[in-house]
């Protein structure tokens, strides 16, 4: 493999998915604001790079994967940003989940310096992103698409281009409205359960197997037994998703009246301070709800 890639944002998604680029063959170039997570990547045997433009410097593909809108438009529009150092002809991969007008607008930036914009939010939390298989919604042109599918494959199992630049985002947003809810009613269900007394063990995995199992049954029905929120998805992201996901529905005239009750749920969750929880972690406002956490 020759190309060269640019890793910017090393935190729980972004780390193991550069290692993943590392083992896949890749030289990777790693840069994160808090210089530690880089010198992991190097452990791993990809690169430590100390500034934006180190990493970028005549790199084949430019990633960046940090939490939101404004971060991705530091990284890229900042005076020592991507804009500022990288080569013409370099894809531009952006990974992390932002606003959709917003990456139509910086897809729009980049061509003007010559680079292939692709926004590619992925789905599959930390445990994807360690075993290499997360679903991938990207937005940008076939072809610029088609010439990174080696890229793409290191880091995904699930790999679609959904539509021009943005529609990755939208796909993303529609993908965040679905695990909330999803997760909003498994709080409800475990403390209905738990409220009757049942053994909540064996009720989640017969649930498990019929018609409302689900990835999100599986993989953060065991958290709330045991009230283990460690992250995983933290919920001040889920947040930051649910202002996109409402905002953008808004926007569209379209009314999600269940996801606008689990934005408020989320917003709700991190005020009282838990944003740095799982996003299972919604469990406590449920919990409160019906006076159930006070032992
Ligand atoms: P994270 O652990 O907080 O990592 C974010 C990384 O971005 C950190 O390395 C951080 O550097 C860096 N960063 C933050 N702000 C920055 C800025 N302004 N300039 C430069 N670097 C900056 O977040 P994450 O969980 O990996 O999530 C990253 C993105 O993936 C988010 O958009 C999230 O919504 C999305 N996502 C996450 C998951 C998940 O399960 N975690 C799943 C799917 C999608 P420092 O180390 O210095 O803080």
């Amino acid at each position: 493999m020759s190309k060269t890639i640019a890793f910017i944002g090393l935190g729980i998604m972004g780390l193991p998915m550069a290692k993943n680029l590392v083992s896949a063959g890749f030289t990777v170039r790693g840069f994160n604001r808090t210089p530690a997570k880089a010198e992991a990547l190097a452990e791993a045997g990809g690169q430590a790079a100390a500034t934006i433009a180190e990493a970028v410097d005549g790199a084949d593909v430019i990633i960046t994967m940090v939490p939101d809108s404004p971060d991705v438009e530091n990284v890229l529009l900042g005076d020592e940003g991507i804009l500022a150092s990288a080569a013409a002809g370099a894809t531009w991969i952006d990974f992390s989940t932002i606003r959709p007008d917003v990456a139509t607008d910086l897809a729009e930036q980049a061509k003007e310096k010559g680079l292939k914009p692709l926004d590619a939010p992925v789905s599959g939390g930390e445990p994807g992103a360690i075993d290499g298989v997360l679903s991938i919604m990207v937005g940008g042109e076939k072809s610029d698409f088609d010439a990174v599918s080696e890229v793409f494959d290191a880091v995904g199992k699930t790999i679609v281009l959904v539509g021009p630049s943005g529609a990755g985002q939208t796909v993303k947003a529609a993908n965040q409205l679905i695990v909330a809810g999803n997760i909003g009613l498994l709080a409800e269900a475990v403390v209905f359960l738990e409220a009757y007394g049942v053994e909540t063990t064996s009720a989640l995995q017969v649930l498990g197997g019929g018609l409302a199992g689900s990835k999100v049954l599986d993989q953060k029905g065991q958290k709330m037994l045991d009230r283990s929120f460690d992250p995983g998805f933290r919920l001040q992201l889920h947040h930051k998703d649910m202002g996109i996901v409402t905002a953008a529905a808004r926007e569209a005239g379209v009314a999600i009246p269940l996801g606008s009750t689990v934005a408020q749920l989320v917003a709700s969750t991190v005020q009282q301070g838990n944003g740095g929880l799982d996003h299972s972690g919604l469990f406590t406002v449920v919990e409160q709800l019906s006076g159930k956490d006070r032992g």
